[in-house]
């Protein structure tokens, strides 16, 4: 059974790619510093603790495991974080990446699956986003993950790296069998604060800016279930393992939703009130981000399944009710 090693294997979506690389036949290898992610959301393969800057530690467990692939998510992603404190962005995001990436092509580990995401796009509104849109990313965190972009295409040519990249538009819901899920400290997204909200462990949801120019003033976003997310990401591994070229693919369903629209879909699905503040903007927010997904369901054969915003709901709020929405270590 191949190895996969997953940076960032602790995290919301990292431990939900575990899932389906062992339910596909594969063995993930979490490799995270645990920074930002959780012991307890490792539960589908071995578990090595460290850091991506750490060459020595990369090195050790690239001998030990011989992976067949890198699936690469740890980064730190905090939009707001990544303007105040740029260095640990360039630091962790970037710096870390060179060094996974070479210790990759020092092992002899030539297939790199990367999440980068739709905020490299920036601000283009009205625009169904593709991949060949140009980007132009509005904050330190699109940018690190845009300059880890080009590091894969440069050793792509100079070293023979493949690499899919996948730009992810808006992740949401949780595994259906409740066994891991969202959580993030502190949390920053939409789905997971609204619950909270829902159930009583903050006071309401802030809504960042009514005065957008959408039909209901609040900004919109395509969101895409982890499951499905993460789905594409064994495609990617398989895309890769027939011997195919560097790709780029979108991943978001093309179907755009504002803020109040999930919402309410929350109220209902819950079938409680969901208390909201109608707030000011949120700095660095984009009015609207869609996707233009065709590629990775032509090419990669994806197929977003779970992608309506009522499975999204409901996964998270199931998981949200079960276990809290919390791991404790
Ligand atoms: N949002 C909001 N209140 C919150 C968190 C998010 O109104 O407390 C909005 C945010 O402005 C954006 C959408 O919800 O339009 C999704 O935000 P999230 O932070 O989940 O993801 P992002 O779009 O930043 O990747």
């Amino acid at each position: 059974m191949a190895n996969i090693l997953v940076t960032g294997g602790a995290g919301y979506i990292g431990s939900h790619a575990c899932k389906v690389l062992a339910a596909a036949g594969y063995t993930p290898v979490t490799y995270d510093s645990l920074e930002t992610g959780w012991k307890d959301a490792v539960k589908f393969g071995p578990f090595e603790q460290g850091d991506l800057l750490d060459r020595e530690r990369l090195d050790q467990v690239f001998a030990a495991y011989r992976p067949q692939a890198v699936m690469h998510f740890a980064a730190l992603s905090q939009v707001g974080e990544s303007m105040t404190q740029p260095g640990k962005y360039w630091r962790n995001n970037v710096s870390g990446s060179l060094s996974l990436i070479e210790a990759a092509i020092a092992a002899g580990c030539l297939d790199f699956v990367f999440s980068s995401t739709c905020a490299t796009y920036g601000e283009q509104d009205g625009v169904v986003l593709d991949e060949d849109s140009s980007q132009q990313p509005l904050n330190a965190y699109a940018a690190s993950k845009r300059a880890i972009e080009d590091m894969l295409d440069n050793f792509g040519k100079s070293d023979g790296l493949r690499s899919v990249i996948f730009r992810y538009f808006n992740v949401a819901g949780a595994d259906p069998d409740g066994e891991i899920g969202e959580f993030h400290q502190p949390e920053t997204h939409l789905v997971p604060l609204m619950l909270d909200a829902v159930d009583g462990k903050r006071d309401a949801l802030t809504i960042f800016g009514t005065d957008y120019d959408t039909p209901d003033g609040t900004c919109i976003r395509d969101y895409v279930h982890v499951m499905d997310l993460v789905d594409a990401h064994v495609l990617g591994v398989k895309w890769l393992e027939d011997g195919r070229d560097s790709r780029v693919f979108n991943l978001g369903t093309g179907t755009g939703f504002s803020v109040r629209e999930v919402v309410k879909q929350s109220g209902t699905i819950t079938n409680r009130e969901v208390p909201i503040i109608e707030g000011e903007r949120r700095p660095g927010d984009a009015t609207a981000l869609v996707s233009g997904s065709q590629r990775a369901i032509t090419d990669l054969g994806w197929d977003p399944k779970r992608s309506n915003m009522e499975n999204m709901i409901a996964d998270a709020w199931r998981w949200h009710q079960n276990t809290g929405a919390h791991y404790s270590e």
